[in-house]
Formats: C-alpha cells, structure tokens, sequence
C-alpha cells in the first residue's frame, strides 16, 4: 500500500480551525491565544534580526538560549541539565516529539500512552513500526489506575509517554502518580517522553511535578516543553527537548537531519526575555483567571464542567443538552451556535464518546464573554 499511515486524515484542530473559520465561528478549539504576546519579546525579535543574526543557528540550538533553559529548570525543579550536551532546541513541541520517537523506535517496539492522548504521539509511533499500548483515562475525573498501567507491561515496552498537565483533560499528576510510576519503570530500561508543554499553567496552588525531579525518572526520560505554550507565542514553533546526554546524542542525530536548525533570532529573542522569571511566573495566576471567568460564565447553563487542574482546556459534559457524538456536536455548535471546540473522542485511538469537548481559555475577555453569551443560549 502507497500510505504508511492509512487510518490518518487531518489533524481535528487544523478541521476545527477551518470549520470555525467558514462559519466565523469564535475559535476556541484549536490551543493558541487571541491576544499579543508582550512587545518586550518583540522587540527582542526586532533588535537581533537588524543586528544581523539571520543566518544558521547551531544544530542544537544557541547557547545563551540553553543556558537560560537549563537555569530555569534548576530553579524550578533543582534538575541539573548540561545546555551543551543535554538540552536541544526544537522546531516546536510536536517536532521534539516526533524526533524523540523517531530516534528510538523501532518495529515492534511497544510503547505505553494514556488517553485521552494529544493526536500525535499514536501516528508517531506508528510510523516506525512501534505498537502502542493504551490506558483509557475516562471522564469525570480522568484518573490513572496504576495496576492497570502496570498489566500493560511487557518485556518489549520500550517507552512510555506522559502528558502532564494532560491536554485535553487538564489533568495534573500526583505525588502519588510519579510513586507508582517509578516503581513501573524501576530496574527497566523503559524510556519516558514526556510531554510538559503547559508545565507553567496550574491551577489552585498546585505544583507542576515534572520528571526531572525524580532521579530516577530523569536519567531515563525526554522532557519536552514549548515556547508557544510559556511566551503565547504558537506560531513561532520554538521548543526544546532536555534528556540526558546518551539520549540527547541519539536524539540529535535525528533532529539534524529533520530540521537541523531553528529560527536564530528568535532563539536570541527568547534567551534574554527568559532571564526575568516574572515573564513566566504569572501564567499560572493569568489563567486562572481566565478559567474562573469561563466557569463562572457557564455555571447556569446546563453544561457540566469538569475539573480544570492545569493546561488553558476547560472540559465540559453536554450529556444534559445533547445525545449526539461529541464530533457532530462540536460541528452543530460550530455552525448554529458560532462557537468552535473540540470533540474529546479525538483524542482516542476508539473514539470514545463520553459527551465531553473541549474549550480553549486562552483568549481576551471579550472572546470569552462572547462565547459565553452563546453558549448561554443553549
Ligand atoms: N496544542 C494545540 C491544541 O491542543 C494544537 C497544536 C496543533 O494544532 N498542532 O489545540
């Protein structure tokens, strides 16, 4: 067969997109914020172009860039990442996942996912020849049963790959969870991705545990993170991947024949906005905000909202309003009611309905009243 991924078609935030977009629909489907990032950074941007920084960045990314990551993890997470050898900068997060599954998958490998999933990490492995083994998370609350996980396991799982804070659920992992999850993995050599891109977004004083805190889980773990996601900057695709230097080794033979390189000024732009940590440590307080004011914006609707604990998704349960799929309804709620999200099923290899989409918050207020006066006419 001509296609090496045949049960694939478009990814559903690039159809969401575009379906929002022919009804003028208000987006809050796709992950990215309607409002400016903050002209500092830009004018960074401004600054290192007209100075002449237009050419090749070095393969791995600039250095002021990885020494700035590599201090921002140390004080968040007292985790000692090396910027020469053990921090690469990526073309985004998606390309920094796709690079680390490219560089260690091989057929037959297995590889542990929890759902619902972000779309990529399934097709990824896929793609060279790796089986994914899945553990659904379901709704209301989206909690992991660990015995289940651990029956997952077999002598060929060769990686498993996290989400925290889980998009779409918003769900953040425990204490707890990190304990059952080292006793997993202990005296394997199963490797972790692990997808923190909304690292700096948590709710109610929780703290985000990333893998890197735990020695044991960081001497065998990928950890990816976004630009897009910490500088609401999505479209400058800029990311990194930090991982021990035997792992970043691997990874970058693939990463530089995949992109090579990424934007050299934005890099420098990102590297000296990155040294005040106030450029970042808002967020956590900045979206919750804006949670708050869509939760409180729908509590008298007959939408259920379920837990946001971290990430800019709300999930809500419609179950009340509708007995469609969550696809046909996102679509009616796109077209009739003009606003966009998207279907939680999406993010399962079986489509699992359980009634629930998913909303985007990261956006100006008036978006949001906006959205929530139509929903409110529901
Ligand atoms: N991360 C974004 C989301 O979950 C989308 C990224 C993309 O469209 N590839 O909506």
């Amino acid at each position: 067969p001509l296609s090496k991924l045949s049960n694939v078609g478009t990814t559903i935030f690039s159809q969401m997109t575009q379906l929002a977009n022919e009804n003028e629909a208000i987006n809050l489907s796709q992950g990215f914020p309607d409002f400016m990032p903050d002209s500092e950074l830009l004018d960074h941007v401004n600054h290192f172009i007209k100075k002449g920084f237009n050419q090749y960045a070095p393969m791995a990314g600039m250095m002021v860039l990885k020494e700035q990551i590599a201090e921002k993890i140390e004080n968040s997470h007292q985790a000692i990442y090396h910027p020469d050898s053990e921090i690469t900068i990526t073309a985004g997060g998606t390309q920094a996942i796709f690079t680390a599954i490219a560089s260690f998958i091989k057929k037959d490998d297995e590889v542990i996912i929890f759902e619902p999933a972000y779309d990529c990490y399934e097709p990824t492995v896929e793609l060279f020849g790796g089986i994914v083994k899945r553990f659904e998370m379901k709704a209301p609350d989206y909690e992991i049963d660990w015995n289940i996980v651990k029956s997952l396991v077999s002598d060929k799982t060769k990686m498993i790959i996290l989400n925290n804070p889980n998009n779409p659920a918003g769900k953040v992992l425990k204490e707890n969870d990190m304990e059952e999850l080292i006793k997993i993995v202990k005296g394997t050599s199963i490797l972790i991705l692990s997808d923190e891109v909304y690292e700096n977004i948590v709710f109610d004083g929780r703290r985000h545990l990333s893998i890197c805190r735990y020695p044991e889980l960081k001497e065998r773990s990928l950890l990816v993170a976004s630009f897009g996601k910490l500088f609401h900057v999505t479209g400058w695709k800029i990311g990194y991947c930090a991982a021990p230097e035997n792992l970043t080794h691997e990874f970058r033979k693939v990463h530089q024949f995949n992109v090579f390189s990424v934007n050299t000024p934005m890099q420098l732009a990102l590297a000296e906005y990155m040294k005040n940590p106030d450029h970042y440590n808002y967020l956590n307080s900045f979206f919750q905000e804006k949670r708050d004011f869509l939760r409180q914006g729908l509590s008298n609707t007959s939408f259920e909202l379920l837990d946001c604990e971290g990430t800019y998704f709300q999930a809500l349960k419609y179950d009340k309003i509708s007995d469609k799929s969550d696809l046909d309804f996102a679509r009616e709620l796109t077209i009739s009611h003009k606003v966009a999200s998207v279907p939680f099923s999406s993010f399962y290899k079986n489509k699992l309905n359980e009634n629930v989409i998913r909303l985007c918050f990261a956006k100006k207020q008036e978006t949001l009243e906006k959205a929530i006066e139509n929903l409110s006419k529901i």
